[in-house]
């Protein structure tokens, strides 16, 4: 347990904080911030702290860059381990709200929702791999678990345990607990809240993984594929409207017809959501048939070969699963696109299409076209150009839009003309170095 770095440790100092942690996010859903000592804290829910944004990922160029960062008090926490505090928070921009900050980006979609009578909710199934770390992105797997094992073959599972208590310090609520299906995949589920507390627990999930990781000699990369024939990291995302204190999502017998319409949105949504749930090279190496990753648009109950699966529910917990999303996303720009083509299918009652029984991956093309069942985009490439025509989305992404598309086209062309620098095709599924080098800290 050697975190400690250079200089006097606050480890496990009982005093109460001296510093404190200011962090946002940036395009990709990183973590970034400053310190400050505590003595700052009321100055910097109040006034804010400057910052220069220059050299964040996805925030302003340095022509114009001069930030505010606005504390928002009801997300402090203590980081136990290192003895400081932390905040997340609001950026602006002369005295406006920043329209590139993705946590002001989720704020405004959930607005709009709460001035139509909605309240979001959300439970995320994060997961993630466990490495042993060896200085490089070579990977050394220290377990040879799988789906539910228990004992021998699960040896992180002391690193797991410690991570869930953890994240109580952060408000983080455990629920499950559990190896994944690969060898060294993890999965800890947490409690589900309102959708903006639960971008923020998200963060600070990721957040305590990697540190109890790093305590522990581990590296843990939620990338969504970290190796070609081994199972994806997804980010399911169960979701349910609120209205009145009630879950609007509850009919007569199974869903109502306002989740129906929910799910209709998003199945006509789903290809432009892609770019920003699935934001990342490696997440299209993920949507491939197989590893329980959806790779056509279709819904159905219990159904998980589908994007969208109706989960058996009892009362109060009538909700939907949304499969695609993986840990790569920025849960505030996912969040935010997600919920608003749910709305968008609320408000034009979009009828989903008919639900499946079967198994989706097992279909053939003819099938499928029968039914109406699309694939979802193959590439980042066609994600980002789905996004571009989709007009609901891309303004649900409103002020971080612009930024958002010149990031991410850049990455894609990155990647396309290392593709060609190797001579290899561009469906090809395997994992590149170049992809473990961008994504393997993610
Ligand atoms: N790892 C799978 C994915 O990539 C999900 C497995 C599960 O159903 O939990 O989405
Ligand atoms: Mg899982
Ligand atoms: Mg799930």
């Amino acid at each position: 347990n050697d975190i400690k770095t250079v200089g006097t440790s606050l480890n496990g100092s009982s005093e109460k904080p001296r510093f404190l942690q200011l962090v946002f996010v940036d395009i990709n859903g990183a973590s970034k911030g400053m310190e400050i000592p505590m003595e700052r804290y009321e100055e910097a829910i109040n006034e804010g702290i400057a910052f220069d944004g220059s050299s964040i990922p996805g925030f302003q160029g340095i022509e114009d860059s001069d930030l505010v960062f606005k504390a928002d008090p009801s997300t402090y926490a203590e980081v136990p381990w290192e003895g400081i505090g932390r905040v997340y928070g609001y950026v602006y921009k002369g005295g406006k709200p920043y329209g590139a900050d993705p946590r002001g980006v989720l704020r405004e979609v959930l607005e709009d929702l709460e001035k139509r009578g909605f309240k979001a909710y959300i439970g995320p199934e994060p997961e993630f791999y466990l490495f042993k770390k060896n200085g490089t992105w070579k990977f050394d797997i220290p377990d040879g678990g799988g789906y539910f094992d228990l004992v021998t073959l699960d040896k992180a599972r002391n690193v797991r345990r410690e991570i869930a208590l953890y994240m109580p310090s952060f408000g983080l609520i455990p629920e499950v607990l559990h190896h994944e299906v690969g060898r060294s995949q993890h999965e800890i589920d947490f409690r589900y809240d309102e959708a903006l507390r639960t971008a923020d627990n998200v963060v600070s999930f990721k957040y305590i993984v990697k540190a109890v990781a790093e305590m522990n000699g581990l590296h843990a990369t939620f990338m969504p594929k970290p190796i070609h024939d081994f199972p994806g990291n997804g980010m399911h995302l169960h979701i349910s409207l609120w209205g009145e204190g009630e879950n609007v999502f509850i009919g007569e017998e199974g869903l109502s017809e306002t989740a129906l319409h929910f799910v209709g949105g998003i199945l006509k949504h789903a290809k432009a959501l892609a770019a920003v749930t699935n934001p990342t090279v490696n997440s299209y190496k993920r949507l491939v048939p197989g590893y329980e990753a959806p790779v056509y648009v279709s819904w159905g109950y219990r159904n998980r070969s589908t994007l969208i699966r109706v989960p058996t529910f009892w009362g109060n917990a009538a909700r939907i699963e949304y499969r695609c999303p993986d840990p790569s996303a920025n849960p505030y720009l996912a969040f935010a696109a997600v919920l608003t083509a749910g709305l968008d299918g609320i408000r034009k009652k979009i009828e989903p299409s008919a639900y499946v029984e079967e198994n989706v991956y097992e279909m053939g093309e003819a099938e499928r076209t029968e039914l109406g069942i699309e694939t979802l985009p193959s590439n980042l490439g066609e994600a980002l150009e789905e996004l571009k025509r989709d007009r609901v989305i891309r303004d649900a992404l409103s002020g971080i839009y612009r930024n958002f598309i010149e990031y991410k086209e850049r990455e894609w062309e990155n990647y396309v003309e290392f593709l060609s620098s190797r001579e290899l095709p561009l469906e090809t599924k395997e994992v590149t170095e170049w992809e473990l080098e961008r994504y393997f800290y993610i």
